[in-house]
């Protein structure tokens, strides 16, 4: 899986720019939302770092 910008997600009116994929915490399987620029992630719900899966 390298490049997936698009996967099952209605196309809204505005894709323009990067859009946020999403990281699952492995600790607590929040899902978090990560941006193109970002490696990394501090899980919303449990605070446990996420890694953007390449
Ligand atoms: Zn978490």
């Amino acid at each position: 899986m390298k490049q997936s910008q698009f996967k099952e997600k209605p196309a809204c009116a505005e894709t323009k720019k990067a859009a946020p994929s999403e990281a699952v915490c492995p600790k607590c399987g929040a899902v978090n939302e990560m941006w193109s620029d970002e490696t990394e992630v501090k899980c919303s719900s449990c605070g446990q770092q996420v890694v953007k899966t390449p």
